[in-house]
């Protein structure tokens, strides 16, 4: 793509914007058109699952601030409704066609519905600025509150309650709180906090039915017992947005995170897993391969941390422009804030086996953990240490992208 031609951005989140800003950052001159099907610009999603629950922030100043320079064409409330590539282009949901030289697909996840039937009032998800406006006002009604998904959602979501002194019910599938993000060790730790905070924390349990007709009345957990609730939370986990690309002949990420399998630039693959040179994804809705080798096959992963949004816009803004690769040494993070701890992970602790713990005060709530897997760091996680992230993200960068990487 030259300088002068158009792009088109599908979603107007953290991904759509960060990555229209590195294609003006990298001297693109040509048409930015801005898809998104909100009704405003882009915004904070972390924060809403922590200050605005808990009445610290309000919803409106939620707005990720836009650079002056952007020059983009936005619109708004336009969801784009199905892609074809060999004409290059998108057809939104009025019947609008939009013609591009680019696309980037940053799309997003949305809240992963419940499988059954539900109360016509008090089930809430949380992804979007309505959301947390309505469980914020259910909140300061009162509870008790049922939080179904014991995952980083469910967890800040209980926490936020707690502070506003609700009763609260966590109800998770696996043994540990955020298992699968902070492994065995760490979320027994997190165990522990909930439970010395009043949650009421139920784990290796299932919810099997939410009950009422019209208003919520109460909860059946597979332990056999009812819970009586007012409100409930489903942090079930996101699904990435990607039914409208159904028949492109993208390839999709196999496996349960789904996503737009990506290559290392971003750039889409098309069902061989040939790259795609004019359609790149990120965010959200982007599975890109994460740079370790995974049992002999490269794996793509879709992780749904904001930093994968932030990180890979510039990667592929150049992608797209046909620019050389920056390759830059990306290393996954994500942060949670939960009751008075200020978590934060660096690397891919999932791929751990082993753990090991270098500081844990239960007093102060301290904690400094390191992943590893074979004789390599694969990940780290401090709570309340902050500090002592950016060492172990050294390590992590020499393990991954400068020692032989066949070890
Ligand atoms: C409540 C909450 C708390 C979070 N907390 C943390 C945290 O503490 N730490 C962390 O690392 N991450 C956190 N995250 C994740 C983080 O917010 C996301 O990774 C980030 O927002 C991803 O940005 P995105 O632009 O890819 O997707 P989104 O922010 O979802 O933006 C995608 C946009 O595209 C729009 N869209 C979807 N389909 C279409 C279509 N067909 N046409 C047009 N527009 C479309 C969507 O409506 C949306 O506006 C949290 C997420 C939520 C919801």
């Amino acid at each position: 793509m030259s300088r002068g031609e158009s792009v088109v951005v599908v979603g107007a989140g953290l991904a759509g914007l960060r990555s229209a800003t590195a294609l003006r950052e990298r001297g693109f001159t040509g048409e930015i058109t801005i898809v998104g099907d909100e009704t405003h610009g882009p915004y904070d999603r972390p924060g809403l699952s922590k200050e605005v629950l808990t009445g610290r922030r309000s919803v409106l100043d939620t707005d990720l601030p836009l650079p002056t320079d952007l020059h983009a064409r936005w619109s708004p409330g336009r969801r784009a409704v199905s892609l074809e590539r060999n004409r290059r282009h998108l057809i939104l949901d009025d019947g609008t066609t939009l013609a591009y030289d680019g696309l980037v697909i940053a799309t997003g996840a949305s809240a992963r519905p419940w499988p059954g039937r539900l109360p016509r009032s008090g089930v809430h998800t949380l992804r979007g600025r309505e959301d947390a406006t309505a469980l914020r006002r259910a909140l300061v009604d009162g509870g008790p509150l049922l939080v179904v998904g014991a995952g980083l959602l469910g967890s800040e979501v209980a926490s936020a309650a707690r502070t506003l002194g609700l009763s609260v019910t966590l109800v998770g599938a696996s043994p540990r709180p955020m298992e699968r993000a902070v492994g065995p060790v760490v979320g027994s730790v997190l165990a522990g906090v909930q439970r010395a905070a009043g949650v009421d924390l139920r784990l290796g349990t299932t919810v099997t039915a939410l009950l009422g007709r019209s208003a919520l009345k109460g909860a059946l957990l597979s332990d056999g017992t009812r819970v009586s609730i007012r409100t409930a939370l489903l942090a079930l986990g996101a699904l990435p947005n990607t039914d409208w690309l159904r028949g492109s002949g993208l390839r999709l990420n196999d496996g349960a995170s789904g996503g737009i399998a990506c290559d290392h630039r971003g750039r889409a693959l098309e069902a061989d897993g040939r790259p795609i040179s004019d359609i790149v994804a990120l965010g959200d809705v982007a599975a890109p391969p994460h740079p370790l080798p995974h049992d002999g096959s490269p794996a793509h992963l879709n992780l749904g941390h904001w930093s994968e949004a932030v990180d890979h816009a510039d990667t592929v803004a150049a992608a797209l422009l046909g620019h050389e690769d920056p390759a830059h040494e990306a290393v996954p993070s994500f942060w949670s804030d939960q009751f008075d701890l200020r978590i934060r992970s660096v690397g891919l602790p999932m791929l751990a086996e082993r753990t090991e713990i270098h500081e844990h005060d239960p007093v102060r709530s301290r904690l400094e953990a390191t992943y590893h897997r074979g004789d390599r760091i694969v990940g780290a996680l401090t709570v309340n240490r902050t500090s002592r992230l950016a060492d172990h993200r050294r390590r992590i960068v020499d393990a991954w992208y400068r020692e032989d990487a066949s070890r």
